[in-house]
């Protein structure tokens, strides 16, 4: 899947109208060099010094602030292993890392809701596939854009690209800041804008993969819901929650996220979303086409 959604990636920067070539082949570059981790690390970290007590949970907590704090005092002076983990694999999450041009993807993540190898190809790829695809999408949001294959902080846009880049950014940024989860307190498009490219993006991507893997087969209906339905119901299904509105108070004022139920209306910005399930206008979560925002 992680393959297919690289691919897809690179088919959609090929594709891209606004940017030049010479922007076209860095990015593609980036993405083909971009180092994927799935389950747990190569080599494990040595914990072997690290005292664990049954009875001392702070006292473990301070013990493991000081082993992790060593850990990375013990990187001065030593070539860069772009292989590390910042995960553990019993995490249920992802990352994108910058400075190795790698991804994470713990074991924990690749359970259901997100995957089931039992699954319909169109819940996988509208569950951990918008995952996989958001995180592939984080090296070309508006951080990741500052850093190159190698995971350099540098400058690989012409200028013209970089100005569409920042003119749609700010767009997207736009949209999520008309949102108000709470009265009188929106979403900040700004401070969520990475996140919200690589969701954007990623769906982008994950969508278009799950369409090749059918090959030229037909999706089968399955529950009276086409493939496509499908794949948009599972893409919302794995941003399920309940909050308390003081928690989604602090996230709105703190967290780089927008809160799930924005996050889960990301589709807005998908033209298949319409086809699938005909949103028309005038419904709450209906954009005309040119408001439905493209970036990759
Ligand atoms: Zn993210």
């Amino acid at each position: 899947m992680v393959n297919n959604i690289l691919a897809a990636f690179d088919e959609r920067v090929d594709s891209l109208a606004w940017m030049t070539p010479q922007t076209k082949a860095k990015a593609r570059e980036k993405a083909k060099s971009m180092r994927v981790s799935v389950g747990y690390p190569e080599r494990w970290r040595d914990y072997a010094k690290l005292e664990v007590r049954a009875d001392d949970a702070l006292g473990n907590r301070l013990r493991a602030e000081l082993h992790e704090y060593r850990h990375q005092l013990g990187k001065l002076g030593q070539p860069v292993d772009s292989g590390e983990w910042w995960m553990t694999p019993q995490t249920v999450n992802a990352v994108q890392l910058p400075l190795q041009n790698a991804m994470n993807f713990p074991a924990a993540i690749l359970d259901k809701p997100f995957f089931d190898p039992e699954a319909d190809p169109a819940a996988n790829y509208g569950s951990i596939g918008a995952v996989i695809g958001h995180e592939i999408s984080h090296g070309f949001d508006d951080t990741g854009a500052e850093f190159d294959a190698q995971g350099r902080l540098a400058n690989w846009w012409t200028s013209s690209d970089t100005q569409h880049f920042q003119e749609a950014t700010k767009k997207l940024a736009a949209q999520y800041s008309a949102y108000e989860p709470l009265p009188g307190l929106h979403v900040n498009g700004k401070q969520t804008s990475g996140e919200n490219i690589a969701d954007v993006s990623g769906l982008t991507i994950a969508y278009m993969a799950y369409r090749k893997s059918l090959g030229d087969k037909p999706a089968p209906v399955i529950d009276g819901l086409s493939g496509d339905q499908r794949f948009f119901l599972a893409y919302a299904q794995t941003w399920r929650g309940k909050i308390r509105d003081a928690a989604l108070r602090q996230r709105l004022l703190t967290d780089g996220h927008a809160p799930a139920a924005q996050r889960a209306q990301t589709v807005r910005n998908i033209d298949a979303w319409y086809d699938a399930w005909g949103a028309k206008p005038g419904e709450q979560l209906y954009l005309a086409p040119a408001e439905r925002i493209k970036i990759w």
